[in-house]
Formats: structure tokens, C-alpha cells, sequence
């Protein structure tokens, strides 16, 4: 299908395209990558007056060490956020998530503030976002705000952005002590997009418990969640198999899942209670 009738403004930094959002009073979108939104205006499922293309500003697709945080910027494609060496030391759940994601071309264009932005249900970042307790930096005409992961993910496609904001970047805590974390997804076959994925970050202490375990899943309810009742089970806990399996049989513990052509709810269910475990699992390995 055709996409209906726009217009087109190149912004030349992200204050102009804040401006512009202003301008268009909620009726424009930002376009970034262009894989989720294009799509989206040809099935006409959603029909902006205009777009903004925040493509070309320079300087938005970065990874970089600032203290104690790992910056990323909207722009860095996700080919950027699997091949960073930043990333891949300080969290490489994200950096395993972002080289799962749909092919080459999409890995390419696709960038981490896109995905964000869009809120798929069945997006890869959104599992290690929540799990890494990231920062979501916006800019608006108010300026900038800090949102947290777990307030950021409202619901299927819906995110705490205004329609004037823009996400400028992405910030994660670096990781303490002896910690490791992973991401692990059942991909459906043909999109690449996660039927289920699971991200989690766990740190050991001296003595090989878990002092810290964070859960996240994708895929399978209406918006990414942490796995809080399987996370209480396991912190301050030395890892055995039992214990792993016991805990993440309650990683689903409350969630309404999605059903489609591709999986039943009780099978989302049961394959979040295995990729947590496994990711879990794979997190320790590395920790
Ligand atoms: C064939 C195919 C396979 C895919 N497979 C996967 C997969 O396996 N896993 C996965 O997670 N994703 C997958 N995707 C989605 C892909 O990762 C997209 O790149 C991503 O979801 C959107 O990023 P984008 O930069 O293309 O955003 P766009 O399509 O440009 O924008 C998406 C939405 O976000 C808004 N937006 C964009 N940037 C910003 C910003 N900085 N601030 C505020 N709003 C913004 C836009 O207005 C729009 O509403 C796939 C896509 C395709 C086409």
C-alpha cells in the first residue's frame, strides 16, 4: 500500500526538530531508521501530516564511557550498539539483543531511539533496558528529562514520551563487582522479531551468591516487564539448577500474554519461564 500524502523536513539538530513537533501540534513524527514507522504509514496505520527526519543530525549516534554511565545516543544504529566494545564490556545483554535483531539491512538502519520510541512488544532492547535499569534521556520544549526504564514502557506501543519529545539518549549504569549478563530470544522466523527474549544481569559476591539479579522479558505480554517474582526468589542465593528452575518457573508469575498466529499465551508463558532460566544461567556464566 501507499502512505498518505506528508511533508518532508530534513531537522538539522534535535532543537529544531523539537520545534517542528511543536509546530505540527502532535500531527508529525520523527523518523529515524524508518523500519518500524514506513511500514506502519503504508498499512496506514498510522498517517502523520509530516515528517521530521532526525537522520542526518551529526553527533547522535555515539557510544560512549562517561563515568559511571554508558551513553548511547538516539541515532546509533543497532549495528553500532552490537559492535561496541563499550557495550560489549559493560552490558552485553544489549549487545547480544541488538545482533538478533531482524537482518543486516534492518541492523543497519534500524537505531536504538527508533525501537525505544516505538515500543513493540515483540522488540529485543526493551528486555535489557528494563533489566540494566537504564535512563531514558529526552529533550522537549521544557528542555531535558531523565525517565526511568521500568516508567518508560507503558503499554503496546506506547512509551512515557510527549508528542513533542524526542529520546536523545539512552543511559546505563556500568556495572559493579562481578557481574554478567546476557540476552536470549525464540525468534519468530520470518521478522526475527522475539516471540520470547529474556535479558538478565546478574552480580555474584565474594562467596558466589547473587547479590543482585535483574530479569527482563519481552514478547510476551502488551509491554516488556522484569520478572520481579522470580528475582526475589534468587537474590541472595547461591545458584544451583534446582534453584534456577524452581525461581524462574514464577518469571511469568501474573502476566496476561499476548496469542497470535505464532504462539499461544500459554506457550509465551512457558518460554518465558525457560529463556529467563536460561539467560540467568548464561548471565552467571559470565558474571
Ligand atoms: C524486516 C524487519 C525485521 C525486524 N526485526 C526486528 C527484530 O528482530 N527485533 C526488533 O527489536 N526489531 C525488529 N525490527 C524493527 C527495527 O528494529 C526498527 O529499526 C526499530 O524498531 C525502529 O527503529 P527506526 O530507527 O527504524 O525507527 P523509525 O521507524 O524511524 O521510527 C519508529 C517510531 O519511533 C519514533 N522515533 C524514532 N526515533 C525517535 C526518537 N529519537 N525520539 C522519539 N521518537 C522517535 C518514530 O516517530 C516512530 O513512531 C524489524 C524491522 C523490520 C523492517
Amino acid at each position: 500500500m501507499i502512505a498518505q500524502n506528508f511533508e518532508y523536513t530534513v531537522a538539522t539538530s534535535l532543537a529544531e526538530a523539537v520545534n517542528l513537533l511543536q509546530k505540527h501540534g502532535g500531527r508529525a513524527k520523527i523518523l529515524a531508521g524508518g523500519h518500524s514507522l514506513i511500514p506502519m504509514m503504508k498499512l496506514r496505520l498510522a498517517t502523520p501530516e509530516a515528517l521530521i527526519d532526525i537522520g542526518r543530525i551529526p553527533e547522535l549516534s555515539y557510544v560512549r564511557q562517561d563515568g559511571d554511565m554508558v551513553c548511547i545516543g538516539a541515532l546509533a544504529t543497532h549495528h553500532v550498539v552490537e559492535t561496541s566494545g563499550v557495550v560489549m564490556r559493560h552490558c552485553q545483554a544489549l549487545a547480544d539483543g541488538a545482533g538478533l535483531i531482524g537482518d543486516i539491512q534492518v541492523r543497519n538502519k534500524g537505531t536504538i531511539g527508533g525501537s525505544i520510541a516505538h515500543a513493540d512488544p515483540a522488540a529485543d532492547y526493551p528486555a535489557s533496558i528494563l533489566a540494566f535499569d537504564a535512563t531514558i534521556v529526552t529533550l522537549g520544549p521544557k528542555g531535558e528529562r531523565l525517565i526511568p526504564a521500568s516508567k518508560f514502557f507503558v503499554d503496546m506501543l506506547t512509551t512515557a514520551l510527549e508528542a513533542n519529545e524526542i529520546v536523545r539518549e539512552i543511559q546505563i549504569p556500568v556495572q559493579s563487582g562481578k557481574t554478567g549478563s546476557a540476552y536470549l530470544k525464540m525468534a519468530q522466523k520470518a521478522s526475527g522479531f522475539a516471540i520470547c527474549g529474556a535479558a538478565a544481569v546478574v552480580e555474584l559476591d565474594g562467596s558466589g551468591a547473587m547479590a543482585k539479579v535483574a530479569i527482563g522479558i519481552t514478547g510476551v505480554g502488551n509491554r516488556a516487564f522484569r520478572a520481579t517474582e522470580a528475582e526475589k526468589a534468587l537474590k541472595g542465593q547461591k545458584p544451583t539448577t534446582d534453584l534456577l528452575k524452581r525461581a524462574c518457573e514464577k518469571a511469568s508469575s501474573g502476566v496476561i500474554a499476548l496469542e497470535d498466529i505464532h504462539a499461544s499465551a500459554d506457550y509465551r508463558l512457558d518460554l518465558a519461564r525457560i529463556f529467563a532460566r536460561r539467560a540467568v544461567e548464561a548471565a552467571i556464566e559470565r558474571a
